[in-house]
């Protein structure tokens, strides 16, 4: 383990559990406590560390938290996916500057993994429906010092955020409950109740500008379902598929959870579907080799598709 992390860890740790018993909270309530403190100056470890030292020690506190509090909608993503985005979204993201939305922020763990890995070049913006999560966010956004703006609120209600240039989020599976908002959408269900992930992916195309970038993490089964005609029928109308990957189960406790990353560029004059869709499988990323193969196999596809 790296150990300026580790301290800074130990520092958060030492601070929420003597929170957590003296004012009868849970650890992440004192972890949003501890994160605050340590805005204020009011504590400050005694270690230096790097935006990204910062940010896995808030995460490592965060997941000890989540634990304790099992919420499995509100499931922070995995490190190691994390850092695949990044990846994925520097290789497509030619632009200098850039601003990222992430509609489903949770504790911006994603987010800001995707910031802190092109850092300096990421103006982000994040909804998130749960109060602790956004704040938990928002501290974690000030202490690795990226400009992130929250909104507190429903993702699939009308959002006051300009077009991005591109869309960063692992998606919420499962139903959305305000039918009288779903009707909306071109993605509702024609019976029964319409799935959030489908409505995500409408509200973040709608919210990219023409040609912006989509990375999705998305149920595995999302092109299975019963409504999958229908979004696929709705993604050729205002997109470009660009990927369709199958990531390893070994990054999910639960197979039934598993899950894959969904690319797609909005369409916009001039620009093209790319000659054929990059179907792949990641590999373990704890195999070197194994993922060297992988990305080489991307990168080989983005060459003879993008440039
Ligand atoms: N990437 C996040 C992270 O690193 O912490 C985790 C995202 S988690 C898979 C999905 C998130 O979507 C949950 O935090 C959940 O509260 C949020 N969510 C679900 N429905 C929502 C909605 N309608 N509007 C906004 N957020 C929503």
């Amino acid at each position: 383990m790296n150990s300026a992390m580790e301290k800074i860890f130990n520092f958060i740790d030492a601070n929420a559990t003597a929170i957590q018993k003296d004012q009868d909270l849970s650890y992440l309530e004192s972890l949003l406590t501890v994160t605050e403190s340590w805005l204020d100056g009011h504590i400050q470890p005694t270690e230096q560390a790097s935006k990204e030292d910062i940010r896995k020690a808030i995460q490592l506190a965060v997941l000890k938290g989540m634990k304790e509090h099992v919420q499995p909608h509100h499931q922070m993503t995995p490190d190691a996916l994390g850092l695949l985005m990044g990846y994925l979204v520097e290789l497509f993201m030619k632009e200098k500057q850039m601003t990222i939305l992430d509609p489903a922020v949770g504790t911006g763990n994603l987010l800001l993994t995707v910031m802190n890995y092109l850092d300096g070049r990421i103006t982000g913006a994040g909804v998130e429906l749960d109060d602790l999560l956004i704040r938990l966010a928002s501290n974690a956004g000030n202490l690795v010092e990226q400009p992130v703006t929250l909104y507190l609120q429903d993702a699939l209600q009308p959002l006051l955020i300009d077009p991005v240039d591109a869309v960063v989020s692992d998606l919420p599976v499962g139903y959305y409950p305000d039918d009288e908002n779903a009707s909306t959408y071109d993605l509702k269900a024609d019976e029964g109740m319409s799935y959030a992930h489908h409505l995500f992916i409408e509200q973040s195309l709608k919210h990219t500008v023409d040609g912006g970038y989509l990375f999705f993490v998305i149920p595995k089964a999302l092109f299975e379902s019963p409504q999958a005609p229908q979004l696929h029928k709705f993604l050729k109308k205002h997109a470009h598929i660009q990927s369709v990957m199958e990531l390893p189960n070994t990054l999910f406790k639960n197979s039934a959870h598993a899950k894959g990353i969904l690319i797609l560029q909005k369409k916009k004059d001039g620009v093209k579907a790319p000659k054929e869709v990059l179907l792949a499988r990641v590999p373990n990323m704890s195999k070197p080799e194994s993922m060297a193969k992988f990305f080489s196999q991307v990168s080989g596809w983005f060459k003879e598709n993008k440039e």
